[in-house]
């Protein structure tokens, strides 16, 4: 029973392999050219609506993905009127049960990879390269937890020579609240972690990613999760994600996206007279790298590059503001420009593209309002010369700064804003870091190993890496989360969060 991270191994595709990336792109190309229909899934049924919306591709507005029948009220009462009825038996179905069912779950995924990376290129806008880490995440986050499960019930001996027993149990009703930067890993890795601990699921994935869901909605039934534990809610973000939280079954939310949002869950569910709702939030941050004179600076561009601009910046955890010792400061600029221009932004669909698109009109508007902003105050050292005006593409753009407080919020999308620092300014630039409420990741780059714990030691945030780049966690090695403004924990494929998830009894 012993989980080992499938993207730590070379079992599944070799991205670094040129015929095992060939045979790869072979067997998704058929699916780039289907048509999808998606829908909720209430109860094992599919339901149909007049309410149906047409999918776009984020890189070919004329390419038509498929159709979705967005949900109504009455789909999110039915949903919750068979979760409530099933929960009881659901928390009584034994763990190994629900542990097979995750492990199956896997598999399937598994079976299904080629069809799954190409609706995650289509819908999601993702590279090649960034669908198959997420379809090995996804089944990581399967594996890892149908593993985790049968660890915790334990007995522990006594000073009175006997024993007890930590009994776990699942809360009731989950409400899983998933993110379009991750359709499939943190989809997956949310559901499963309630299921298996007995919760009844009520998942509410982002409107931008429905038909990614419903492919997964339709594998977890096939892996046996039993149709009243497992309900798929399609639409809207604002009005159905605010139907579902406010009706008075909820005992736990877990929910990732922005920070705003997890706060308008917050406030709204003290306003609903329920049960008291445990939540899980997973949101945004203002993620720090520092390089001191010290570093290798080549790794370090390409570290840097990495955090910054791969999956075009829409990571929670990606790099937003590079503080440089003012020595190396050209020379490493030098560096990470030189390495930007080489990027190649464009569809996703070819192997060799870098850069896919930002997500959607939206997210484009605001990252080229802010882009527009910083080119008025004269602060863009480089941006990447843009030749595609179709798609909803935002090109790699580096600003110059001179305090994170220049920014406000968190800027989601490929943009890195750099700052030149004085090694005896090290104490304000920790204090403007944590003032900024945000602590999700903090990447370091020194070969100086009293700086390296220091800093760790001062910037308060959930993950700190050092000599590396800061994203894709790797589930059971890195658990993944933040604290302050960019979440509550516990960390997403760590050994505390399937516990959090469980109502916790001793038995005597
Ligand atoms: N776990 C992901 C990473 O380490 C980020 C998750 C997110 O963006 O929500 O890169």
């Amino acid at each position: 029973n012993i989980f080992r991270p499938y993207r730590d191994n070379s079992s599944g595709v070799d991205i670094n392999n040129l015929s095992s990336q060939m045979k790869l792109q072979q067997n998704v190309i058929p699916y780039l050219s289907c048509y999808f229909n998606a829908s909720s899934i209430v109860a094992g049924k599919c339901l149909d609506s007049n309410n149906r919306i047409e999918i776009r591709s984020p890189y070919d507005p004329e390419k038509i993905i498929g159709k979705v029948a967005w949900s109504n009220e009455d789909d999110v009462k039915m949903a919750f009127k068979s979760a409530v009825n099933f929960k009881e038996s659901w928390i009584q179905t034994p763990i190994k049960t629900k542990s097979k069912m995750a492990s199956d779950l896997a598999n399937l995924i598994e079976e299904n990879k080629h069809e799954l990376i190409a609706l995650n290129i289509m819908e999601a806008g993702k590279t090649f390269s960034d669908s198959i880490d997420e379809i090995r995440e996804a089944i990581d986050f399967c594996r890892f937890y149908a593993s985790e499960v049968m660890q915790m019930e334990q007995d522990f001996p006594t000073l009175f020579n006997d024993k007890i027993t930590y009994k776990y149990q699942g809360k009731g009703i989950c409400v899983c609240i998933s993110p379009w930067n991750f359709p499939i890993a943190i989809f997956i890795g949310q559901i499963v972690a309630a299921l298996v601990t007995g919760n009844c699921v009520i998942a509410k994935p982002a409107p931008q990613t429905s038909v990614i869901a419903f492919k997964l909605g339709k594998l977890i039934l096939e892996a046996g999760f039993p149709e009243h534990a497992f309900h798929l809610l399609l639409g809207d973000g604002v009005s159905l994600g605010n139907k579902i939280i406010e009706q008075n079954n909820i005992d736990q939310i877990v929910f990732t996206g922005s920070t705003q949002t997890a706060l308008h869950i917050r406030d709204k569910i003290a306003q609903v007279e329920t049960n008291m709702i445990d939540i899980i939030a997973e949101t945004g941050g203002l993620n720090v790298m520092v390089v001191d004179s010290t570093a290798l600076l080549e790794q370090a561009a390409i570290d840097i590059i990495h955090s910054a601009f791969y999956s075009a910046g829409q990571r929670c955890s990606a790099l937003r503001v590079l503080y440089i010792q003012e020595d190396i400061y050209q020379k490493l600029i030098d560096l990470i420009i030189g390495a930007t221009m080489l990027l190649k932004v464009g569809s996703p669909e070819q192997m060799n593209t870098d850069i896919g698109p930002v997500i959607d009109k939206q997210a484009q508007n605001m990252l080229l309002t802010h882009i527009e902003r910083m080119k008025k105050l004269g602060k863009i050292i480089y941006e990447q010369e843009q030749f595609n005006n179709e798609g909803q593409f935002v090109y790699p753009t580096i600003v110059k700064l001179d305090s994170i407080n220049e920014l406000t919020h968190e800027i989601f999308g490929p943009v890195l804003h750099v700052i030149s620092y004085k090694p005896n300014s090290l104490g304000h630039i920790i204090e403007d870091i944590n003032n900024q409420g945000y602590g999700l990741t903090l990447g370091i780059q020194t070969r100086n190993h009293i700086l390296a714990n220091y800093l760790e030691k001062n910037i308060k945030v959930g993950n700190t890496y050092i000599n590396r780049n800061q994203v894709g966690a790797v589930v059971e090695s890195q658990p993944f989360g933040g604290m302050g403004k960019s979440g509550t924990g516990p960390k997403a494929g760590g050994p505390l969060y399937l516990k959090e998830l469980s109502k916790k009894n001793i038995n005597l």
